[in-house]
């Protein structure tokens, strides 16, 4: 029997129009590379976002299904971008600008991107490739200066197309279930894939996020968004906000440790995401300049890469912040987890408590997790058995978008993260590894998650980053390189060992460590593995 209820869209226009409608008043506040600050309210961005949508449509001939590109840092614009497009029922694409040339041209035409929205500060990324690029048939320049000379053809500035634009528009019907949004994985294991979102699991993502067991967002919080909104929509933060009445801080490309604390203290933000490498940073800055008044930040959401016990204590107990750690994948939109604690953990000490804290956490309502062995069989929930972390829920991918990638799937509906992880009794989720940074060293698996955050708990170490090379006794064998946080400073290896063994038994104990600069990071700021293997593969590590 059917249910009596209203088929109500749950589209990107309905978040919209609820936040003009209830938060009009509430502000987005954008930091601009040239050290300039903008400030507008949801309301003044709504009208905005209807004079787009009239000259998506008219101006551009931008229909329904079409594909319309974004190459920009988190600016006002920017979330103008995310409702103009996807509420005439157009997607939009958010391209990486940290991506490699060849993958940012692959995405483009793969993608069919028929216009462009772009910075003109990352306008040169794109000249170089404009003349390969197939679909585009205007770039359209943000945050331009009026003189300003590019090569790319069919330009057109932001501000003259949206000026003469009527701000009243009619939202077309869209089916929720319709795409949204496009973003590509960042191409750590191969060419980027692409997800396709939809209306409606970019609203249930958000809601579900805003709730207080989940990010705990509300109209009384500030919120800094340091998640790039060229990935995977910024953690869904610019549709949150709406939803909570939370007023967005944008930092643009200002995400130097320095930058980031001097905008938490002018707009007295006090929530805010990032990836851990972003938060280590801060927290290293603050430590070195402690701030004269207590930061009003609560609270940093953490995802992308493992938030260690270390940095966790370190910020709580110099500067009263805490941080909160999830997980997701651009396949999963991107949250899946969180690791919050419950009444049922009251009676634990504090170091069990940060233990519970430094985990990954639960599943959001909506998602399910299940750990499969390497025999195939569903792991029991014991907080120890190891295996691949299976997901499924109302914001996970069903397939990639144009290719069939069916090893990423089970039959049985479930998609395959690549991650090893165990699941504890409570439901808390804890990685260990990705199934190809696993080590296996004389038959025994080490994980590279457990020792690169033991490393970083030690004093002079800034970061830690552990890969499998070849040994000829135990196949393969863990090397660390090591960044000391004092150029300064030494340290030994023996010293380093002697520092594992209080947690780690002697197999799983690297012997072989190398002292670098600088650990290699992804285009989102992650270790990349990928390359320090390659630079260890050419005796290029040292
Ligand atoms: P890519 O797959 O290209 O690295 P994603 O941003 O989608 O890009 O990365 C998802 C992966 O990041 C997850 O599969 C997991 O390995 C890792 N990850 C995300 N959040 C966490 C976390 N809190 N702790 C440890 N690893 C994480």
């Amino acid at each position: 029997m059917k249910g009596l209820i209203m088929d109500y869209p749950l589209t990107t226009n309905t978040i919209l129009e609820y936040g003009n409608s209830v938060y009009h008043h509430k502000k987005i506040i954008t930091h601009l590379p040239d050290g300039t600050r903008h400030e507008y309210s949801f309301g003044d961005m709504y009208k905005r976002c209807k004079k787009l949508a009239n000259a998506l449509t008219q101006k551009l001939g931008i229909k329904n299904g079409d594909m319309v590109g974004t190459f920009a840092w988190n600016h006002g614009p920017h979330v103008e971008l995310y409702y103009g497009i996807s509420g005439i029922g157009a997607v939009c694409h958010t391209i990486n600008i940290r991506l490699s040339s060849h993958q940012i041209e692959y995405i483009i035409n793969n993608s069919e991107d028929k216009v462009i929205f772009v910075d003109a500060t990352l306008v040169p990324l794109l000249e170089k490739i404009a003349p390969l690029l197939e679909t585009v048939e205007h770039f359209v320049l943000i945050n331009a200066a009026q003189d300003f000379t590019t090569t790319l053809p069919n330009t057109l500035h932001y501000e003259d197309l949206i000026a003469d634009q009527s701000d009243h528009f009619e939202w077309p019907a869209i089916n929720e279930n319709d795409a949204s949004g496009l973003c590509y994985t960042s191409g750590t294991t191969g060419l980027p894939k692409g997800v396709l979102y939809s209306h409606r699991s970019t609203f249930l993502h958000a809601t579900t996020i805003m709730s207080p067991n989940a990010g705990n967002f509300s109209n009384r919080d500030t919120v800094l968004l340091i998640v790039p909104q060229f990935h995977v929509m910024a953690w869904g933060f610019p549709y949150l906000c709406l939803l909570s009445g939370s007023n967005m801080v944008l930092p643009s490309s200002n995400l130097q440790p320095e930058a980031i604390i001097k905008i938490l203290i002018e707009e007295k933000v006090n929530k805010a995401n990032g990836v851990p490498t972003i938060w280590l940073g801060v927290y290293h800055a603050l430590k070195m300049n402690p701030p004269k008044e207590k930061l009003a930040l609560e609270e940093y959401l953490v995802g992308g890469s493992a938030l260690t016990k270390s940095l966790i204590q370190g910020f709580e107990k110099d500067f009263g912040i805490k941080g909160v750690q999830a997980w997701g994948m651009t396949e999963t939109s991107p949250l899946g987890t969180v690791s919050r604690l419950q009444p049922l953990h009251d009676s634990l000490s504090e170091d069990e408590k940060i233990t519970i804290r430094a985990k990954q956490g639960t599943a959001f309502p909506g998602v399910e997790l299940r750990i499969v062995t390497d025999d195939g069989k569903v792991a029991p929930t014991d907080g120890k058995t190891m295996g691949e972390l299976q997901i499924k829920g109302a914001w996970t991918i069903s397939s990639y978008f144009k290719t069939n990638n069916h090893e990423s799937f089970t039959e049985d509906g479930w998609f395959k993260t690549g991650d090893v992880s165990t699941i504890d009794q409570d439901g808390y989720m804890e990685i260990k590894d990705r199934t190809k940074d696993l080590i296996k060293s004389g038959g025994e698996w080490i994980s590279s998650v457990a020792l690169e955050s033991a490393l970083m708990a030690h004093p002079k170490i800034k970061e830690a980053a552990v890969i499998a090379i070849p040994d000829e006794k135990w196949v393969e064998k863990p090397l660390a390189s090591i960044v000391l946080l004092n150029s300064d400073d030494t340290v030994s290896d023996e010293e380093l060992i002697d520092f594992l063994s209080r947690e780690f038994v002697k197999y799983q104990i690297p012997k072989d460590y190398v002292y670098i600069n600088e650990v290699p990071k992804t285009s989102v700021g992650k270790f990349d593995k990928k390359e320090i293997r390659r630079l260890f593969a050419e005796g290029k590590l040292t």
